[in-house]
């Protein structure tokens, strides 16, 4: 009963939800974004990209 989860207190940077198993997205190599799953790290990217309004990569 005392399982201690290496990721214990992290929180999903997108949804805000507890993180079991972390799925990490390092953008620029600057900044490290946890995620609680793949599906908020793909929205992440999403809203990261629109928000960063630049015309270099974006089609
Ligand atoms: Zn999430």
């Amino acid at each position: 009963m005392s399982r201690q989860l290496v990721s214990a207190g992290l929180v999903c940077d997108y949804c805000g939800g507890p993180i079991t198993v972390p799925t990490i997205y390092r953008r620029g190599g600057r900044r490290t974004y946890y995620l609680c799953c793949e599906a908020c790290m793909r929205k992440l990217k999403k809203k990261l990209s629109r928000s960063n309004k630049n015309k270099a990569g974006a089609p």
